[in-house]
């Protein structure tokens, strides 16, 4: 994995990217504001779901308990992953032992986070992605760059001339109709011949045991309703306590992610139900360095996030460089705070410093996770270059005593520009401005008049 800063620098070279990525996120930030601006208590709707994920996490052992035993008591199975290993073993287990060569899988982060489609290939089982943003992610070998629209870095031509090369032979329109209907055609065979379908899931709850999924094609509906044998991946902290809570999440989630009062499909389903639907449900609870995050007090705010994405489309970074600068299935602001906690922050250190800290990603977060401060947190926490550190030594000692201030000032006017051009400095100005020290400091002048 590259450093933020050297992908960023590849990505920007990319005119066609941002220009997808501007037109993108204008839209959905314009829809957002709208039906936001329409809800009156949306600000106590945000405290409220702040609130929810607080009590949660506080909690979360006795809450995962409650959840596990309500959905062994309905019907399901329940299996605990410590990291990517376990919860990729247990859902190859269940399509081993349904002797199946193909699964069909609905868009979840969750399981990219894991590289389940990579770990179900290692054993001959082809994880088929079936909405419609990572179907074409995955016809063309690419990744998702954004957690809501994972194709946002391509534009409908270049998604006609995938189609046509691959599903679609003479494929011609590229009108968005056409598309879907192409893709609807590949898939819904798939669909129906499936044996075991692989979700994540958006919310889980407590009380009931029940797993929920919002999403805007259906094929999630399909995924988990069509399938003998259901197999759910769902993070440690996607949990809420109960069935009311659910109620606060989804009126935050579709405002803040697609800009819809409500999200076109919201499924939910508890264990199995003799004759309808799948007859065997597993759910996989995935830890992968979340309980590291709990153990934070500040850090765990991270595990707040109900993965709206409204933080990326108005993060002044993002809407620049795009999600695969991050090089992580967690992009943006979102991806600058978690991830570092989920891989360990000395394996992506850079991730915390890829922001202005301009805040804008806080003021929309609808469950008010404050970014920004922990960007701080982890930048403190960051392995720093040995250059910087030095500069920042030699700063520090500068800074410390009115002699030594005047003698740096000084050296700094005989170096005027050379100095700026150096080590690690030089480093720092090549992509900033910083004005030349004066020929002559306020001090100077005081003491001359
Ligand atoms: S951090 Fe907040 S705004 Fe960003 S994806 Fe998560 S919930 Fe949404």
């Amino acid at each position: 994995m590259s450093s933020f800063p050297e992908a960023a620098r590849r990505e920007l070279q990319d005119k066609q990217l941002r220009a997808n990525l501007r037109l993108a996120t204008d839209t959905i930030r314009a829809k957002r504001g709208r039906v936001v601006d329409e809800v009156p208590d949306w600000e106590e709707l945000r405290e409220a779901g702040r609130a929810i994920k607080t009590a949660t996490l506080a909690r979360l052992d006795e809450h995962l308990d409650r959840f596990a035993d309500a959905v062994e008591a309905a019907g399901g199975t329940v299996h605990w992953a410590a990291d990517a290993a376990e919860a990729n073993a247990a859902v190859a287990g269940v399509a081993r032992r349904h002797g199946v060569d193909e699964v069909v899988k609905m868009k979840s982060l969750t399981t990219d986070e894991i590289h389940l489609n990579d770990a179900l290939a290692a054993e001959g089982i082809h994880a088929l992605e079936t909405d419609f943003a990572e179907l074409i992610l995955q016809l063309d070998g690419d990744w998702p760059s954004h957690i809501l629209v994972p194709a946002i870095h391509r534009n409908r031509r270049e998604i006609r001339d995938l189609f046509a090369r691959t599903i679609a032979p003479g494929l011609a329109s590229d009108d968005p109709a056409a598309l879907a209907e192409a893709s609807r055609r590949y898939l819904r065979a798939r669909f129906l011949a499936a044996k075991v379908g692989v979700s994540g899931a958006n919310f889980g709850v407590a009380e009931t045991g029940q797993l929920c999924v919002v999403e805007s094609e259906g094929n999630g509906r399909m995924c988990t309703t069509l399938p003998d044998v259901l197999v759910t991946v769902l993070g440690i902290e996607k949990l809420v306590p109960t069935f009311a809570d659910l109620e606060v999440m989804l009126q935050l989630l579709p405002r803040s992610s697609t800009g819809e009062r409500m999200n076109p499909y919201t499924s939910l389903w508890a264990g199995v139900t003799p004759g309808d639907g799948p007859q065997e449900l597993h759910v996989v609870l995935l830890d992968n360095g979340r309980t590291n995050a709990l153990r934070d007090e500040t850090g765990r705010q991270a595990l707040h996030c109900i993965r709206c994405s409204a933080c990326l489309n108005v993060c002044p970074v993002y809407t620049r460089t795009g999600g695969h600068a991050y090089g992580s299935v967690y992009p943006g602001p979102i991806g600058a705070i978690l991830t570092p906690q989920l891989v360990g922050i000395e394996n992506a250190a850079s991730l915390p410093f890829a922001s202005s800290l301009c805040g804008a990603c806080s003021d929309v977060c609808p469950v008010k996770i404050p970014i920004p401060e922990l960007l701080l947190h982890l930048r403190a926490q960051a392995p720093k270059p040995a250059g910087k550190h030095a500069a920042l030594t030699a700063a520090g000692f500068a800074f410390g005593g009115a002699r030594r201030y005047r003698l740096g000032q000084r050296i700094a006017r005989l170096g005027r520009g050379p100095l700026l051009r150096l080590g690690p400095l030089g480093a720092w100005t090549k992509t900033r401005d910083l004005r030349p020290a004066p020929r002559r400091s306020f001090r100077d002048w005081w003491e001359r008049r």
